[in-house]
């Protein structure tokens, strides 16, 4: 069955359509004549859009025998990645340090980008944002102190190969280690990219559904890998029907980055059959204002419109998005497309990763700067994953100054102190 386009040729995008009925100007409307009140047509974009030209200017020049039904087609992105340094330097000038990085590649995080998020990065500037979170510089080789392969010890606490229970009632299901692109700071470089490991996915998967099946304490998986949207329809369909069939089993969620990085993955076929798994929860990893893109708009606007709540993560990275500004436009653009900003993590100390890790401060006045300064929803959780397996721990600016009187004495977001009578257990 051919797959309905993600973004026609010419579709209008989302924040150029008129909702209300449009009028010339001088004119009175039938609705005016009843007395309903007429709005002026809308025209602002809703989000900061990246114009679909650069996509097919891009296309164009460096993919010139692919037309745009081609681009369109997430099996033709998957096989058109672009996975070495020969293929990357036609597209990309490199600096030095990412040039070296290749030299001594072999224990790195392989590297792919879709030729989507190819077309997202700047040739000329290797400290555009997005093209850090991609392309490997030399400083990825470099270990510092308290840098772990498996900062979070989630090998010890896999019980079976595809299964991570860390926490009393859910669990996480590896059901891949494979993803379109590889962010060069992901929490799983030990084990995405690199050859599977301990029988085929089949068998893992069976093995991680019997563990489930036998845990009736379990009411909640996070599918994740790797990328789970990298798997066939037919196989996500027949994991998340196996799923199903278990009756403690709450809720399903999905952990991904491809409308990000692959925005063409999210067809109608696609969502027809995840709507049939409710509740579905997706969580979407998001780095960088740049990626809220047309193509991703309409990805996420598909998954919403099936009903499927829509959460993002985003990494705290340095240079990248490490600055109130940035990270307001990434949430508050994330919300314009129907995604609620969920956690914001400090970069997990994996191998090589110092250039990217900040230090905790600059997360709390990262969210210091957003509480009260936007919408409640646009404000995520600003966690540190605990390294040895501690879970997932919160943090946030002191807002409790302290107590006086039988009362709390309480900073706002503006550094205004208030005084809140707090009755104790017991008072009345
Ligand atoms: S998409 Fe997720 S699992 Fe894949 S490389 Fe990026 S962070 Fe790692």
């Amino acid at each position: 069955m051919e797959e309905e386009s993600l973004l026609e040729e010419d579709a209008e995008p989302p924040g150029g359509r008129t909702c209300i009925e449009q009028q010339e100007p001088g004119r009175e409307t039938a609705a005016e004549d009843r007395g309903v009140p007429v709005f002026p047509a809308v025209h602002q974009a809703r989000f900061p859009v990246e114009s679909s030209s650069r996509e097919k200017a891009f296309r164009k020049h460096f993919f010139p025998h692919t037309n745009q039904k081609e681009w369109k087609d997430w099996q033709w992105q998957m096989r058109n990645r672009v996975c070495d340094l020969r293929s990357l330097e036609r597209v990309i000038v490199l600096s030095d340090d990412e040039r070296e990085a290749f030299q001594n590649a072999s224990a790195s995080l392989p590297l792919a980008i879709t030729p989507y998020l190819l077309s997202l990065i700047d040739p000329s500037d290797p400290l555009q944002p997005l093209r850090r979170t991609v392309v490997p510089t030399i400083q990825e080789q470099t270990r510092k102190w308290g840098e772990e392969n498996d900062p979070l010890n989630e090998d010890d606490h896999s019980p079976v190969p595809a299964i991570v229970h860390r926490y009393p009632d859910r669990v996480l299901f590896l059901v891949s280690e494979f993803c379109s692109s590889y962010c060069r700071y992901c929490t799983r470089s030990r084990r995405v990219g690199r050859a599977e490991k301990g029988g085929g996915t089949v068998d893992r998967w069976k093995q991680g559904i019997a563990y489930i099946a036998a845990h009736p304490e379990i009411r909640d998986v996070l599918l994740s890998g790797g990328d789970p949207l990298t798997l066939s329809d037919d196989k996500l369909e027949w994991l998340l029907g196996s799923l199903r069939g278990i009756p403690h089993l709450e809720m399903i969620r999905i952990g991904t980055k491809v409308p990000a990085v692959m925005p063409m993955r999210i067809t109608s076929d696609l969502v027809k059959m995840l709507r049939r798994f409710h509740p579905l929860w997706m969580s979407i990893h998001m780095t960088h204002p740049d990626e809220l893109t047309e193509s991703t708009a309409r990805a996420c606007e598909r998954l919403a419109d099936a009903g499927i709540p829509l959460g993002s993560q985003t990494v705290l990275l340095a240079g990248i998005n490490d600055d109130v500004e940035t990270m307001k436009r990434l949430f508050q653009g994330l919300l314009t497309m129907r995604v609620k900003p969920y956690y914001l993590y400090q970069c997990d100390p994996i191998p090589g990763s110092s250039h990217f890790r900040t230090p905790v401060a600059r997360g709390i006045e990262i969210i210091r700067g957003l509480r009260g300064f936007t919408s409640g929803y646009a404000a995520p959780s600003y966690v540190i994953d605990a390294p040895a397996g501690g879970g997932k721990i919160p943090l946030l600016p002191d807002y409790v100054v302290g107590r006086e009187d039988g009362y709390l004495l309480l900073r706002n977001y503006e550094g205004r102190l208030f005084r809140y009578p707090d009755m104790q257990d017991g008072e009345s």
